[in-house]
């Protein structure tokens, strides 16, 4: 496997982890996974975007145009030969002796290499279980951080229940999922929560809204609640690994009547479309 280390395309073998990078210490760092169809990068300036935005967020400097960033990934993806799949990739504030405070003139440090994988069909079939847990994370959940500590918490206690997600409920509102946006359908209208501090806004969440702009469809970014969840007729989740995945059962509760729905369907094939 080729993997980029800041400028350089080398094999993974030939790679190591300092024991004093930031990102190794305190998670002081940002990050993305862009996804590859068919050789292609999908998405890419939204990713690219999001992580200078991300970076800028938390006073750290790529070492990097957004231009010269976007290349040395293409280069990535053609030297792997990436077909189905993505790219994940990270910077950190750097490699420095250990101490909270930082400083800026530490070169910040990039690494990206591909993940092989393919479209979950099978569960984007069937839909996927859920349950609900606390957001109790901290109040910047608008950056892609490398602190994912409450998130991998949560996502194994799912994975603990036999559940696919965990749905974080905050002071009663659904905010997103441990690693996917969320959206309910009810009465025909489909609704996420809005884009603030409280949500990662996710490029398949931003997609997807234009889709539904494009094709007159009925969509609210507004806050609703645990019992609107429960309520709903249809629920899903989106993200760049996941697409457009049906939820249909929360907390060992039915959702609707506990199929995957027509209008989860419409925009999973909106999306599938666009993705061509
Ligand atoms: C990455 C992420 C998403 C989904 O974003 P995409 O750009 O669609 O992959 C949603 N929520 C959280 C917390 C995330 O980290």
């Amino acid at each position: 496997m080729k993997v980029l280390i800041n400028k350089e395309i080398i094999d993974r073998e030939d790679t190591s982890v300092d024991i004093e990078d930031r990102g190794y210490q305190f998670g002081d760092g940002v990050y993305e996974v862009v996804r590859i169809y068919e050789g292609e990068v999908y998405e890419l300036d939204g990713h690219v975007e999001r992580l200078f935005r991300s970076a800028k967020e938390i006073d750290l400097t790529l070492q990097y145009t957004i231009e010269e960033l976007k290349e040395n990934i293409e280069k990535l993806v053609a030297e792997n030969n990436v077909l189905d799949g993505g790219i994940y990739f990270q910077v950190t504030r750097g490699i420095a002796p250990r101490k909270h405070n930082y400083d800026r003139s530490v070169k910040s440090h990039l690494v990206a290499y591909p993940l092989y994988f393919t479209r979950p069909e099978e569960k984007q079939k069937t839909g996927v279980t859920a349950i609900t847990v606390e957001d109790l994370r901290w109040l910047r959940c608008d950056i892609k951080s490398l602190n994912l500590l409450y998130n991998v918490m949560m996502k194994q206690k799912a994975n603990d229940n036999e559940a696919f997600e965990g749905i974080f409920i905050r002071d009663g509102v659904v905010t997103e999922g441990t690693s996917t946006n969320l959206f309910i359908v009810k009465d025909g209208v489909y609704k996420t929560h809005p884009v603030n501090n409280m949500i990662l806004n996710g490029i398949t969440r931003q997609r997807i809204l234009e889709l539904f702009k494009e094709n007159n469809l009925n969509v609210e970014e507004v806050e609703f609640t645990k019992a609107e969840l429960f309520e709903a007729d249809e629920v899903f989740i989106t993200s760049t690994t996941s697409e457009v995945m049906p939820i249909y059962e929360i907390d060992d509760k039915k959702i609707g009547n506990g199929q995957v729905g027509e209008k989860t369907k419409e925009i999973y094939d909106l999306l599938i479309d666009y993705i061509g």
